[in-house]
């Protein structure tokens, strides 16, 4: 038995050994990567019913979905709904079977070690979710252990494998914590498991727009659930799992929900739905959906909870009844502003101008100075993924004006009209970039910087990374000094 078992080892390993063929069919099928996503989007009429759903989501924000952005935004975001919720239609069982090793503990009871007590920690599994309550991402770190039994081990890979399952559906950090637990319990059999959960939820726009780039301003709950050994009073094997956690500078304590009591984990929570089940609950307001908004605002509610029920979620369960509400009004956060006093032309560009001097002047030897208004915040939505990006923008512009300059406070409200609405980072930089230089002619360049929670959510980027763009009008192109000197005070401003 052993023999060919090594047997196969072997020939698996001479497989791979002979590289080219090896290595091409490697690349073959990562280039064949994008094509099955078709075939995942949903068969059939479930996709149609979400990208028809979206279509709804984009009218309701009085966006154009035939626009050119737009046009396969329907479809993105049904695959990213489809993708995030790929665990509903995934077995634990799939997994683990196959992948359960014979491993040779310590005999006669000297000892805890291999496959009968020694402790086994994956830790920092990054995860995303959906929470249930809003249908937006939020972002998990996950650290799972187990203690084998019966002289068998599991393959590692399958622990994070298997919390990827239960992450991969509409989920309470609790609940998330819960599931992977009981999962892997029953599927691998061991002395116990323990699972601990670091989960962030993105606040409000208005919490992302004070709080710069990362994750600062996020809502952060801990989780833990445990079984069999980890479950016992005193029990060394929580002390030694929460020990090792300790090393990576995580506190987790069994069975916690930190401050559940004190603040509800997720912030859109405190939006109480307009009407379910005929008696009035607290509302956004006067208890009613805002008139104005009425029929729109209702077909959006529809069109969301259509969504739910296509990604095979009951809408009427319990945590489920306000999440289409909650999106919603998540959204509507991002509807193009009607409001043409923010626009920079015509009268209301003598609006702008101020006799509040402000920024960091510099002089470049001349009459002109370069003015510049640096890390001010925003909170945008891109519009290929209907997920919002935010960070901040920099503004510098030549002055050839003694004496005067733009308020901040208005190039902050500039900011904010360019920036609330469906959006991509570049056409944001460019379009604040022409608003100013419709007033300073001479010069204008704008940097912004941003964290995409598509890039993350979607699995292309680490929580870390961040974008930044840049557009340079006027004498900016032309002179590098002047643009030098504005992006090393940009640096010299970001490091604190
Ligand atoms: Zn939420
Ligand atoms: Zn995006």
């Amino acid at each position: 038995m052993g023999a060919l078992e090594e047997g196969r080892f072997e020939g698996e390993l001479a497989a791979a050994e002979n590289g080219g063929a090896g290595g091409l069919g490697e690349l073959e099928l990562e280039l064949g990567g994008s094509e099955p996503e078709a075939a995942d989007c949903g068969s059939g009429s479930d996709a149609a019913a979400v990208e028809e759903a979206v279509r709804a989501l984009l009218l309701g924000l009085g966006e154009d979905h035939e626009r050119e952005g737009l046009r396969r935004t329907p479809h993105r975001v049904a695959k990213a709904f489809r993708e995030g919720t790929r665990g509903y239609r995934q077995k634990v069982k799939d997994i683990v079977q196959g992948a359960l090793f014979p491993e040779a503990g310590i005999p006669n009871g000297t000892g805890y070690a291999g496959g009968t007590g020694g402790l086994v920690i994956v830790r920092d599994i990054d995860l995303f979710s959906y929470c249930e309550l809003c249908l937006l991402p939020f972002s998990v770190q996950c650290h799972v252990g187990y203690v084998p039994s019966a002289n068998r081990v599991v393959g590692l890979s399958k622990l994070s494998r298997v919390a990827d399952i239960f992450a991969k559906r509409l989920q309470d950090p609790h609940r998330l914590a819960n599931e992977v637990c009981a999962a892997l319990h029953s599927s691998i059999k061991p002395a116990g498991v323990a699972v601990s959960l670091q989960c962030w939820h993105i606040p409000f726009p208005e919490n992302l727009r004070s709080s710069k780039l990362g994750m600062q301003g996020w809502v952060k709950i801990s989780s833990s659930s445990c079984s069999g050994v980890f479950e016992e009073k005193n029990s060394s094997f929580w002390n030694d799992f929460s020990t090792i956690l300790k090393f990576r500078g995580i506190n987790t304590e069994k069975g916690n929900i930190n401050c559940l009591a004190l603040q509800p984990w997720c912030p859109l929570s405190s939006l109480e739905v307009p009407y379910s089940n005929g008696h009035s609950m607290k509302n956004t307001v006067n208890g009613k959906i805002p008139s104005k908004l009425g029929v729109t605002y209702s077909s959006m509610v529809s069109a969301v909870s259509s969504i739910l029920l296509s990604l095979g979620e009951d809408p009427i369960r319990k945590e489920l009844v306000g999440t289409p509400h909650r999106y919603v009004h998540w959204l509507m956060n991002f509807k193009a502003s009607a409001n043409p006093e923010m626009k920079l032309d015509g009268y209301n560009l003598d609006k702008l101008w101020s006799n509040h001097k402000n920024g960091e002047v510099f002089s470049n030897g001349h009459t002109t100075i370069i003015r510049s208004a640096l890390n001010m915040p925003f909170c945008s939505q891109c519009e290929h993924h209907l997920l919002p990006f935010y960070g901040v923008v920099h503004i510098g512009y030549f002055d050839e004006q003694s004496g005067s300059g733009i308020d901040r406070a208005r190039l902050q409200s500039l900011v904010h009209f360019y920036g609330c609405k469906l959006q991509v980072q570049e056409r944001l930089t460019k379009q604040i970039a022409e608003a100013v230089y419709s007033i300073f002619s001479k010069g204008v360049i704008v940097v912004v910087e941003a964290n995409h929670i598509c890039m993350i959510s979607r699995g292309i980027e680490k929580v870390r990374s961040s974008t930044a763009t840049i557009a340079v009008l006027g004498q900016f192109s032309s002179d590098s000094a002047a643009k030098a000197l504005f992006l090393e005070t940009i640096s010299s401003t970001s490091g604190g």
